[in-house]
């Protein structure tokens, strides 16, 4: 195994720059004159998302592409368990996962080694030019782990389902392989229908999870109705995937929501943990586009500076106010306001073959239905349900929390990414089950009018 300050000693003997990465306070208060920095990690154990963060922060200000050492049980599973994030801006050698998973757990190192021998460790040679190290746990002896059994946390359990809904993401896998296959998305901007205004570019890789929490969509309160009104749509991903702008525009904010100066006059809270706003470099009917990011494990992008859809500008995390990592995105129109927001859902491109589904719920008042399920089926099999907005504002009203109907549909529901085919739609109005049969064309939005007003749809705009 590696040593620890032997290493580092060695490693500054031949000019490699040494970051030493450590949970442990004493380590990173003053360990060697050989360090070149110190990062201060949360506890691994505890806190993997946020020690997997803050190495790929570290990564991302080095000069050159570091190579990544670790020492102890914790750091090796850590590194084992992230492996394909830290791959992205690490070099590193590490056993493959089963073989990782049973070294750390001393019963099952003990038949292993009974079995096979005592493993190699892995090692790096010195060639490379920046290297960050693992502090490691206080090892005594021999580094290897001997058949006393002693205590060992449970492994996270990072493949199970979240066992309770939370308002802002959930821990996806973090296989790849386990995220599923989509198509890419359409080019942007795409606007095949008058009203149609896909301008945005989605702010994930098609390869990563695009889905949106089905339980707290845009404008619904969760499951139990007891969240604020959704002013954006959550897109859960594991920390460190890439976020990228929607459309081209100018940095207008990027920090924490908890350091904005008051003096400023754009709505940004510290529940956003560390954010990002764009002012588009194109508007809407005269008006001006902002989109927001939100939750940012780090931010890669500077007040003022110009950038291009699909430029990456943070990476997803769990930072503010929420319970997983995900991106919450918000479309704002006109002001950079929390009260301009309008669904995401309608401004960012579908996947080709896809198309988005948009549609009014009214009662027999002639007023929109607020809270209910709105049910999407496919030769009797529910694809997806939603929530209609609460509360939805009309045109013109201002000064409150809740969201805005687009200005083109006047919707309170969206269904995003609907492959394209026959679905049937249904809802409960005033006691009563309303179903709808829509044909899904892809690359536009399709409406629906749900309930007693029948006449609702609206009419393409004119251009000019
Ligand atoms: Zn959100």
């Amino acid at each position: 195994m590696i040593g620890d300050l032997n290493l580092v000693r060695c490693l500054a003997r031949v000019g490699v720059p040494v970051t030493l990465a450590s949970w442990r306070a004493e380590h990173t208060n003053g360990l060697s004159r050989h360090c070149a920095a110190r990062l201060r990690l949360p506890d691994p154990t505890h806190d993997p998302e946020g020690a997997v963060a803050t190495l790929l922060a570290h990564a991302l200000g080095c000069a050159s592409r570091p190579v990544l050492f670790y020492t102890g049980d914790p750091d090796l599973l850590l590194v084992s368990r992230a492996r394909h994030r830290l791959a992205r801006a690490y070099d590193f050698v590490i056993a493959e996962g089963a073989l990782v998973e049973a070294l750390v757990d001393k019963v099952r190192f003990h038949a292993l080694a009974e079995r096979l021998g005592l493993p190699t460790p892995p090692t790096l040679p010195p060639t490379v030019t920046q290297a960050v190290i693992f502090q490691p746990v206080e090892i005594k002896g021999t580094p290897w782990p001997t058949a006393t059994p002693r205590p060992t946390e449970p492994p996270l359990d990072l493949t199970g389902p979240t066992p309770v809904p939370s308002p802002t993401g959930v821990l996806l896998p973090e296989t790849p392989e386990e995220l599923g296959f989509a198509p890419p998305p359409e080019q942007v901007p795409l606007s095949p229908h008058a009203n149609d205004h896909f301008w945005l570019m989605r702010p994930v890789d098609a390869s990563a999870n695009s889905a949106s929490l089905f339980y707290y969509t845009f404008g619904s309160d969760g499951p139990q109705n007891q969240w604020r009104v959704h002013h954006g749509i959550d897109i859960p991903n594991p920390v460190g995937e890439p976020i990228r702008a929607g459309g081209a525009g100018t940095v207008v904010f990027a920090g924490n929501g908890g350091e904005l100066l008051e003096t400023r006059d754009i709505d940004i809270y510290p529940a956003y943990g560390n954010v990002v706003v764009i002012e588009h470099d194109f508007g809407f009917r005269g008006q001006k586009i902002f989109t927001l990011y939100a939750h940012m494990a780090a931010i890669l992008v500077e007040e003022g500076q110009h950038v291009e859809a699909g430029d990456i500008i943070g990476l997803i995390g769990g930072t503010g106010d929420v319970s997983g990592p995900h991106v919450h995105m918000e479309v704002r129109l006109g002001e950079n306001k929390y009260f301009s927001v309008y669904n995401p859902l309608l401004w960012i491109a579908p996947y080709l073959g896809h198309g988005v589904v948009a549609g009014r719920v009214t009662g027999s008042d002639g007023r929109m239905v607020e809270d209910v399920t709105v049910t999407l089926s496919r030769r009797g099999r529910v694809v997806q349900t939603t929530t209609t907005y609460i509360q939805p504002k009309q045109a013109g009203q201002r000064r409150d929390w809740h969201v805005v109907p687009d200005p083109a549909w006047q919707e309170n529901f969206v269904f995003g990414d609907v492959p394209e085919g026959e679905y049937e739609i249904s809802v409960m109005v005033d006691g009563r089950r309303v179903i709808r049969t829509i044909t899904v064309k892809a690359g536009t939005t399709n409406f629906v009018a749900l309930g007693y007003d029948q006449a609702a749809t609206p009419q393409p705009v004119q251009p000019g």
